[in-house]
Order: structure tokens, then C-alpha cells, then sequence
């Protein structure tokens, strides 16, 4: 289902919803991608998983 209050724009995930731009988890885990986290890439969506 649809979660709209996750927005998510990586449609290589298996959990993106592909019609529109969110997930269908009910909750993600973000962590830390570098410590410490200096830039947005410093950050991920470690819930992601590849389709
Ligand atoms: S698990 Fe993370 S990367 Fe995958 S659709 Fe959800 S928010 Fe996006």
C-alpha cells in the first residue's frame, strides 16, 4: 500500500510504488552512510532493497 508520508523517488527499490513517488513500507530505517554525516549523501535509505 502506498504510504504518503514517506515520498521516495528510487524506482529500483522493491518497495518503491512505482505509480507514484512513495514507498509502501509503513516505516524505513535511515542511516548513517558516512559518520559523520556531512551532506545529504552522507545518509541512506537502509531499507531498500533491489527489485
Ligand atoms: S525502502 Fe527506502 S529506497 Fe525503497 S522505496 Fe522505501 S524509502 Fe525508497
Amino acid at each position: 500500500m502506498i504510504n504518503k508520508n514517506i515520498s521516495c523517488n528510487v524506482k529500483d527499490c522493491k518497495y518503491h510504488a512505482q505509480t507514484e513517488n512513495y514507498c509502501t513500507l509503513n516505516s524505513i530505517q535511515i542511516v548513517n552512510h558516512t559518520t559523520p554525516a556531512t551532506t545529504k549523501e552522507s545518509t541512506d535509505c537502509a531499507s531498500f532493497e533491489k527489485k
